[in-house]
């Protein structure tokens, strides 16, 4: 069987990582992309190509997949998988962490699917694999700006999927509850940090990338008849 090549956005820690040793082991041709280039070196994965990119930088993001299909072959899936979570009570955060939130949660989605679709549609088959959060249907204490990123997340996913069905092509949504990764740690508040922590002790911790991972190979694996429209994933002992 031809091997498939799959771009994974934010591949240098948490779930990208995860995904990109599983499909590496797999036998895939993986395009790793994240901003830390050394830890993308590091993963030292056989079929693997590592680019520096800035998802909110349209032209690193195509420009690292034209090399990556230059060398593999089309791209058979992109996971959209970058992302930042800094929390906080709006009326005083700092603008500067919404526009972060905005322009990588969601302009970062939308270039690596317009990177991507157009080849997709032409060949009558491919998959996007965009990474909202259960924060992306539902609110919560100090969420509001990275609520809505994750909420657009949902919206643009489900509009996508309606223009390029007739495609073949597949647009699938994850959306995970806690897991243990360096996000939270970007988090300036420190109260706020400090909260999360205390939640996730309470409730006997929470679920590894690699569940998350394996969440989303699964989906991914699935015939390319079968669309997961959306997934969710959490700790059992997660009740909101
Ligand atoms: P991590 O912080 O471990 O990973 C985030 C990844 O995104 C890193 O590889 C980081 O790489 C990359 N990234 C961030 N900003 C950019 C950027 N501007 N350009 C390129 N890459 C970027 O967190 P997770 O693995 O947890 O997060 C992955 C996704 O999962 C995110 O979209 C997050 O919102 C979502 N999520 C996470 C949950 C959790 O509990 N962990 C729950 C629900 C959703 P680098 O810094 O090298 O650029």
């Amino acid at each position: 069987m031809k091997k498939k090549l799959v771009v994974i956005t934010g591949a240098s820690s948490g779930f990208g990582a995860e995904v990109a040793k599983i499909l590496s082991n797999k036998g895939y041709y993986v395009a790793l992309l994240a901003r830390r280039i050394d830890k993308l070196t590091a993963m030292n994965l056989d079929n693997a190509l590592v680019f520096e990119v800035d998802v909110t930088c349209r032209e690193q993001v195509f420009n690292a997949i034209r090399q990556a299909e230059e060398k593999f072959g089309d791209v058979d899936c992109i996971i959209n998988n970058a992302g930042i979570m800094l929390l906080g009570e709006l009326d005083c955060q700092n603008p500067d962490e919404w526009d972060r939130m905005i322009d990588t949660n969601i302009k970062g989605v939308i270039n690596g699917m317009q990177a991507v679709l157009p080849s997709m549609r032409k060949r009558k088959t491919g998959t996007i694999i965009n990474i909202s959060s259960l924060a992306g249907q539902k609110t919560y204490q100090y969420h509001a700006a990275y609520c809505a990123t994750k909420f657009a997340v949902h919206g643009l996913s489900d509009s996508v999927r309606w223009e390029v069905a007739p495609d073949n092509v597949r647009v699938i949504t994850i959306s995970p509850g806690a897991a243990e990764t360096e996000l939270i740690s970007h988090i300036s508040n420190d109260l706020v940090r400090n909260d999360y922590i205390d939640w996730k002790n309470s409730i006997g911790g929470v679920i590894s990338a690699k569940d998350v991972a394996d969440s989303i190979i699964f989906a991914y694996e699935l015939p390319q008849s079968v669309c997961v429209r959306d997934l969710k994933i959490a700790p059992t002992k997660q009740q909101n």
